[in-house]
């Protein structure tokens, strides 16, 4: 197929503009995160930004795009001690932020909380108390640290899915939370998923075309993960119906107002590490049995 802005050889079939060749496809990927940042408020001119990097396509693209747009970053990486997979996606993260000369944090989860991710015996899914453990280091590093705001590279995909699952579970605590900027209150720094309304299609050939090397191995727990269910559903409602991604990601913004979080008004401090709580004892600290705080700024 032909671009249809230049009738050049395309190299990808976007979800939103088409069939595209190369220079217009990195000119509609770069215009799309400068949008996104734009429409949904993500980044200040005085921002202090640390990026969530894993080792992977999605946060090793957009760290590289906010280097290359001339912004001030650091990246964090956490090893979750998952076997060979967490050794490889640091090596990735490592040099990655070595190649573009990005400033690196990393925490090893091993040295921090004594075990890694799937070594714990617990009625509790492997990706929950990974979640769990990842967004509680995440934010907490970004606050001891003074940084203002936390980048994920969260795309449009994980978005629908991660929508999609909490609907049909009626999650609304979940909902209420969502969305591509979500502003600091409560010890919880400003985040922001500059990768919003790009594909993970879009993002992989990104990468191909600017040679950024990313760890393409799927954690081992990845298997058992149901976002890999919903997302092939939604892949199958986006081919029979073009733009449904999109739109159902805008409509959700546009109504999310109806899934207010009844919990944020009786928030407290947890008794351990005094971040925000729904109960007397967070649960990050209540899963990993803390009995005072961790501060990080000394990482
Ligand atoms: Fe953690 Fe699950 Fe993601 Fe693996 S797939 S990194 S266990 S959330
Ligand atoms: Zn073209
Ligand atoms: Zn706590």
């Amino acid at each position: 197929m032909r671009c249809k802005l230049c009738s050049n050889k395309s190299v990808i079939n976007t979800h939103s503009r088409g069939y595209l060749c190369k220079d217009h496809f990195i000119e509609y990927f770069e215009s799309k995160i400068d949008s996104t940042i734009k429409r949904y408020k993500i980044l200040k001119p005085e921002d202090k930004i640390l990026v969530m990097i894993s080792g992977g396509k999605d946060s090793s693209v957009i760290s590289y795009y906010l280097k290359k747009k001339g912004y001030e970053i650091s990246c964090l990486y956490i090893n979750l001690g998952i076997e060979d997979y967490s050794d490889k996606s640091e090596f990735y993260a490592r040099e990655h932020c070595k190649k573009y000369g990005i400033p690196l944090y990393v925490i090893n989860l091993k040295e921090l909380l004594g075990t890694g991710i799937g070594k714990i015996k617990t009625k509790r899914a492997v990706c929950s108390y990974c979640g769990l453990t990842k967004r509680y280091i995440f934010n907490k590093f970004a606050k001891d640290n003074n940084f203002s705001v936390v980048i994920t590279g969260h795309n449009l995909d994980d978005e629908v899915s991660f929508i999609f699952s909490n609907l049909i579970n009626w999650n609304l605590r979940y909902l209420a939370r969502q969305g591509p900027s979500l502003p600091s209150e409560h010890d919880f720094v400003r985040k922001g998923k500059p990768l919003y309304e790009l594909t993970e299609k879009e993002i992989v050939v990104y990468a191909m075309l600017n040679g950024i090397a990313y760890l393409s191995d799927e954690c081992p727990y990845a298997t058992n993960a149901t976002s890999l269910f919903y997302k092939s559903i939604i892949n199958q409602i986006e081919a029979n119906s073009k733009g449904f991604k999109i739109s159902f990601i805008r409509n959700f913004l546009r109504n999310k107002k109806i899934f207010f979080n009844s919990e944020d008004a009786s928030i407290k401090k947890c008794m351990v590490c005094g971040m925000p709580s729904s109960s007397e004892i967070c649960s990050f600290c209540k899963f990993w049995n803390l009995k005072k705080e961790i501060f990080f700024n000394s990482v």
